[in-house]
């Protein structure tokens, strides 16, 4: 079969390319081994975050985190819950570093304030008395599931074509160029395309392997534990460098206590440590003391796309930026990786990902994601029977394989 676009990957990145190049025209068709969500995009806090968190170490990625979050809120406002996020200091932990987030995000425009701990608890009682101070920053929650479904929605009606259940096999290069790329599963077909975007996360090291090209990458897991929700409905940040058990996002009945960075060699065949587990929880009760004795909805793990170029020797300290290769220089002209990045930042990602191609392909539409709402925006019941419908898999919603029950 022929298509001009061949997107791999069916997580927020991957719909998002999709959804974003069948706007401005381009045929697409999206492949995904599995449901859709099922990598990280489903396994993951969920928070739309609002730059807090990278401020100070990465003001340019916090500046895309809080652009991307004020967008979000306008275009998909049913995949949004508007919660607030506090940043809190708790007694023992350096004043400095709280000063230094304070300002960074003052220096971005957040609009982030400060409380005394008293202030805190009036809002969150269920915050520990350790709390000395903590700043309200404009985090929120976002649902991994009715946005995947909303783009793919999205991507549909503006003509693309969807295949779960769908995994790429093998990539065709000849003469430098990419030929074709073989899908399995219910798919079973070769596909030819003028361009192909590897989108697959923590798997694009594997994917772009097929290709005979090198996209270096150092993925790292990170559990999450849902506990019964104590009285949480906002977002609850450590303000420390980023440490395991720093974040509680809040769900409807539930709080997602999250988590830790162990690097992993295969994203699917990975340990899932228990004291990985209980540090989670206990380092969360430090903020939220009722987390401890909570009893547990569900644990579940997902494993970061992080890009390592360089290598590093500490994992936090690789960008969570994005990166987006053109790999004609390896060797393998009309082949793109987007890789990195966060949740958060998809729709950006997706942006330039697809203004390369269409500059590849003498496409000039110019970019409607920024503005256009999604299907749904308005209608969480309709996207609720959508990720039914497509039989999502996100444990971070709640929903699909990944859940136990
Ligand atoms: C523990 C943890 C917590 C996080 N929390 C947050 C958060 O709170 N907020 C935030 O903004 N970000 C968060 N992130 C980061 C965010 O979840 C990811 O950056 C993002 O979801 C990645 O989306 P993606 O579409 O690029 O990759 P994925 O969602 O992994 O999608 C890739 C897809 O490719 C598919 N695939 C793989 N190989 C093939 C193949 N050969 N053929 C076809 N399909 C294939 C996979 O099945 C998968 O569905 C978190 C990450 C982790 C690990």
């Amino acid at each position: 079969m022929r298509t001009t676009v061949l997107v791999i990957g069916g997580g927020a990145t991957g719909v998002g390319v999709a959804r974003d190049l069948a706007l401005r025209g381009v045929d697409v068709t999206l492949v995904e081994r599995g449901p859709l969500a099922a990598g990280t995009t489903g396994r993951s806090h969920g928070v739309l975050h609002s730059g807090a968190r990278y401020a100070e170490a990465d003001p340019d990625d916090a500046a895309a985190c809080l652009a991307e979050n004020r967008i979000l809120r306008e275009v998909a406002p049913a995949c949004v819950r508007e919660t607030g996020g506090y940043f809190l200091q708790l007694d023992g932990d350096d004043p400095d570093y709280f000063e230094r987030k304070r300002r960074a995000c003052a220096d971005l425009g957040m609009g982030a304030t400060v409380l005394d701990g008293d202030e805190l608890r009036d809002r969150v009682p269920a915050a520990s008395p350790a709390v000395s101070r903590a700043l309200a920053v404009p985090d929120a929650v976002i649902s991994p599931a009715r946005l995947v479904v909303a783009n793919a929605v999205d991507a549909r009606e503006a003509g693309a074509t969807i295949h779960t259940g769908a995994p790429v096999e093998s990539i065709s290069v000849d003469d430098g160029r990419v030929r074709s790329v073989e899908v399995g599963g219910d798919l079973d077909a070769t596909v030819e395309a003028a361009a192909v975007v590897n989108a697959t996360g923590p798997w694009a090291e594997r994917c772009a392997r097929l290709a005979g090209v090198s996209v270096p990458m150092r993925p790292t897991r990170g559990v999450m534990v849902a506990v019964e929700n104590p009285g949480v409905d906002a977002v609850l940040n450590r303000c420390r460098p980023p440490a395991d058990g720093d974040i509680v996002v809040p769900r409807p009945d539930e709080v997602v206590l999250g988590t830790t960075s162990v690097a992993v060699d295969d994203p699917d065949d990975f340990e899932r440590s228990a004291a990985e587990v209980e540090r989670t929880v206990s380092e969360c009760a430090a903020m939220c003391p009722a987390v401890a004795d909570a009893p547990t909805v569900r644990t579940y793990w997902g494993v970061r796309p992080l890009y390592a170029p360089d290598d590093p020797d500490d994992a936090r300290a690789i960008s969570r930026g994005f990166a987006l290769l053109d790999h004609a220089a390896d060797g393998a002209e009309g082949l793109y990786t987007v890789v990195g990045g966060k949740l958060t930042t998809y729709r950006r990602m997706a942006e330039a990902t697809a203004d390369r191609v269409c500059d590849r392909l003498g496409v000039s539409a110019t970019c409607r994601t920024a503005d256009r709402p999604l299907p749904g925006h308005d209608d969480p019941d309709r996207l609720d029977d959508l990720v039914g419908e497509f039989g999502v898999d996100a444990p971070a919603d709640g929903v699909g394989e990944g859940t136990p029950r």
